[in-house]
This record gives structure tokens, C-alpha cells and sequence, in this order.
């Protein structure tokens, strides 16, 4: 069932959350205390309107408490984010994810309950400096300290040849979990399958492991 989001804050990173939720068939309200925010919002979410984040009574009224998932995208204004993530859990909101500023505001949001913090412009600047190190890496999810799940673009050193082939667990101590070509993803990938250059692997491995691969890959 899809589920029910609301946006608070229509930045660049709140209106990308709610544009992005809405295309991906969910129903979302659009919250800012900005009219000309509401206004550019209405034509890409379900719904729009103006509202204070930290007038409890404006919440309640908006029904937030209904709501699977409250997103609180304010940036600048950290009162107002501390603020409003306080009373969304009051008011019983199952879960709250809020941008922060940094390390500090990020740890008082999870003092008062906020169930993800998110950092995107820190979390950013991690992926496109990796990316910038290794070019043929697209994607990474760290799993533990030492473990990652990492996106790896197949080079012409491996076009044409099959995964018993290019031995990468024996040779390289990762596992391909799943071969990505063009819009296909083959999810199950065998011994036999064989690799194009430019396809993507998305392998799991220790991190010494994952960039050994990636350096041959
Ligand atoms: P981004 O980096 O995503 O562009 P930002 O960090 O610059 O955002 P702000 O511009 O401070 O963040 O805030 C984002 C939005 O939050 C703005 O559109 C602003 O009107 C809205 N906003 C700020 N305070 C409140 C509030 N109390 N209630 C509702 N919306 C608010």
C-alpha cells in the first residue's frame, strides 16, 4: 500500500524528497510557511499548503499525526527544525526523518526523537570525493566499519568474459551480488553469465577487497 509522507520545508532538498515521492506513486503534503513555496509545489505533489512547523495547533489541524512519514527538510532555521521534529513526536508521528545542519544539531534531533537524521550536503561531499578517487565507482552502502556494498563499472579489462571467469571471489574475496545492463538487472547472477564493458557489478566486500576490484576492474 503506498504509504503517506508529508514535507515540511520546500528547499531545494524538500522539494526534491516530495517531487521524488510523488513520482514514485506516493501521496504527499507539502508543508512551507512560504506562499511562493506552496505555489511552486502544487503542480508536482497531491497536496500544498502554508503552515507554521512549529505551531502545534497548524500541525494538528493538518491531521499530521496520520501521516506514515514526516520528512522536516528546514535548514537554516535550526530552532524551527528542533522545534517542529519536537512536536511531530508528540503528536505521535510513527517516523521522523530530519535534515540537519551538522554534527551538533543532528545529535539534538536524535536526543528529542527524530527517527533518521540525514546530512546531505556532508553525505554528499563523501560520494563525490570517492567518486572523484575512483571514477569506476558509482554507488556505495557501508554495511559495517570494514564492509561495503559497492557499484562497480565494468572496464574493457572484462568484456566478454564470464564471472567463473574473471574469479572474483577466489581472486578478490567479493561476491558479485547482482549484474546491472542498461535498464536490465539480473539479480540471480551465475558462474556462467557474461560480463559487457560498461555493465555495472554490484558487489559486497570488504572495503581493501572492494578497491583492489575496482582498481582491475
Ligand atoms: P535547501 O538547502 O534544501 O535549499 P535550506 O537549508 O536553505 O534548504 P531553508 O531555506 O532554511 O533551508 O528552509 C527550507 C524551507 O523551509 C524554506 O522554503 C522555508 O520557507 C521553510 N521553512 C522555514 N521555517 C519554516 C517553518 N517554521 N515552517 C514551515 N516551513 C519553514
Amino acid at each position: 500500500m503506498p504509504k503517506q509522507f508529508a514535507v515540511i520545508g520546500l528547499g531545494r532538498f524538500g522539494s526534491s524528497v516530495a517531487r521524488t515521492l510523488t513520482e514514485l506513486g506516493h501521496e504527499v503534503l507539502a508543508i512551507d510557511s512560504d506562499e511562493d513555496r506552496i505555489q511552486e509545489a502544487l503542480p508536482y505533489v497531491t497536496h500544498a499548503v502554508q503552515a507554521d512547523a512549529t505551531d502545534e495547533e497548524a500541525l494538528k489541524a493538518l491531521g499530521i499525526r496520520n501521516f506514515d512519514v514526516v520528512v522536516v527538510a528546514i535548514g537554516a532555521d535550526i530552532q524551527a527544525s528542533i522545534l517542529a521534529t519536537l512536536i511531530l513526536k508528540e503528536l505521535g508521528v510513527p517516523h521522523i526523518v530530519v535534515k540537519a545542519q551538522n554534527h551538533r544539531h543532528g545529535q539534538v534531533l536524535y536526543k528529542i526523537g527524530a527517527d533518521e537524521v540525514v546530512f546531505p550536503e556532508r553525505d554528499m561531499g563523501v560520494r563525490v570525493a570517492r567518486h572523484l578517487v575512483s571514477p569506476n565507482i558509482l554507488d556505495y552502502i557501508e554495511l559495517a566499519d570494514d564492509y561495503s556494498i559497492a557499484e562497480v563499472v565494468a572496464s574493457d579489462n572484462m568484456d566478454g568474459k564470464t564471472l567463473r571467469e574473471l574469479d572474483i571471489r577466489a581472486k578478490f574475496g567479493c561476491n558479485v551480488l547482482a549484474i546491472k545492463s542498461g535498464t536490465r538487472i539480473n539479480i540471480a547472477p551465475r558462474a556462467d553469465d557474461v560480463i559487457r564493458s560498461g555493465d555495472i557489478l554490484v558487489v559486497v566486500g570488504r572495503n581493501d577487497d572492494l578497491r583492489r576490484l575496482q582498481d582491475k576492474a
